[in-house]
């Protein structure tokens, strides 16, 4: 028989779908190429990622969900059916539960909607969770225990710190700087330094192959074309790990500091399990070169990259929704 619990992963950059008893059914990018002149929706998710930075002038890919706060709300809707109707939600289970996981900055009002958008494609009970929670729970920390436990959740739009202890969160911290703006940090180096355009895309590979967050940790390079900004023509440069380091440095002390503050405003008794535990990095930043390393140093506490780092908020919600039956069935019982 077929799990009727679905969690969603509705991240920045990526949505992942998790189907209990399956695991990740879905993983495709948060992007959605709409029609300009009509307003219609011709593309969802990989097919529409292909677009990006090579649409015609009536069409363009846009990420609704971009900086953690829903700037799109008709389109974060319909891309969040056309991946419920892609697991065939409607048809292959008998009213399911979707736990949906969102950006924390998100209002009531727009909750409210997202809850709607689950229900119309074909979710019975719909829950939503806050992502650090999740993510903890994906990374495999027990979070129900009174005991303090810290995750750095780095995405692409946001970055999410927290700790948290039997169940809930202690105290937290979420800022708008991520896998994104260490992209365009990039793009702004190239064009400063060499003036040389390069696009999207081009800065992320950039990030993945060479870049670093911690001196000397890396000593790679790699050839790289652009549009010259001067005669307009296609040029190669050579980029090096230090340098892409330094266009880095300032967004990725961003979030040290707001790691710094959640361990400051944390209850002593809690701060010193997190010492003796560390803290995990999940989302697909936590794969940056050395920024685990960093923040080890920055923080004075061992710091782990956590398994699949980019699954765990999709694997917390298939461990919450489970957890969620067992709450129900004690419920019962008493
Ligand atoms: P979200 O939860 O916001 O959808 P993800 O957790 O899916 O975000 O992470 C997406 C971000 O991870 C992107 O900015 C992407 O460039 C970055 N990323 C993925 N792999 C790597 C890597 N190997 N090194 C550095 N950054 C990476
Ligand atoms: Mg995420």
């Amino acid at each position: 028989m077929l799990g009727r619990d679905i969690g969603i992963d509705l991240g920045t950059a990526n949505v992942l779908v998790h189907v209990r008893g399956k695991g990740i059914v879905l993983n495709e990018p948060s992007v959605v190429a709409i029609d300009t002149t009509t307003k219609k929706v011709l593309a969802v998710g990989k097919e529409a990622f292909r677009m990006v930075g090579r649409t015609p002038g009536n069409i363009v890919a846009v990420r609704p969900l971009k900086d953690g706060v829903i700037a799109d709300f008709d389109t974060t809707e319909s891309m969040l059916k056309h991946f419920l109707s892609k697991v065939k939600v409607k048809s292959l289970f008998v009213k399911p539960r979707i736990l949906i996981c969102c950006p924390t900055n998100i209002t009531s009002v727009e909750q409210k909607a997202i809850r709607e958008a689950a229900e119309k494609s074909g979710g019975k009970n719909v829950y939503l969770e806050e992502e650090p929670k999740v993510a903890a729970v994906g990374a495999g920390m027990d979070i129900y225990q009174p005991s303090g436990n810290m995750v750095v959740d780095i995405g692409g739009g946001t970055t999410d710190v927290a700790v948290l202890s039997m169940g809930d969160i202690v105290t937290a911290s979420s800022i708008k700087v991520a896998g994104d703006r260490f992209d365009s940090e990039i793009l702004n180096y190239i064009k400063k330094e060499y003036k040389l355009l390069i696009g999207d895309r081009t800065a992320e590979d950039i990030k993945l192959n060479v870049g670093t967050a911690f001196e000397g940790a890396r000593d790679a390079e790699m050839d790289i074309r652009g549009r010259d900004m001067v005669s307009g023509l296609p040029r190669t440069i050579t980029v090096n790990s230090d340098e892409v380091r330094g266009a880095l440095e300032e967004s990725v002390y961003h979030i040290v500091h707001a790691a710094k503050n959640v361990l400051e405003q944390t209850p002593p008794e809690l701060s010193a399990d997190i010492i003796d535990r560390g803290v995990i990095l999940t989302g697909g930043g936590a794969y940056l070169h050395g920024i685990d390393q960093l923040l080890a140093e920055e923080l004075k506490v061992p710091v782990f990259v956590a398994e699949e780092p980019m699954d765990c908020v999709a694997n917390g919600t298939g461990i919450l929704l489970e957890n969620l039956d067992r709450v129900q069935k004690q419920k019962i019982k008493v």
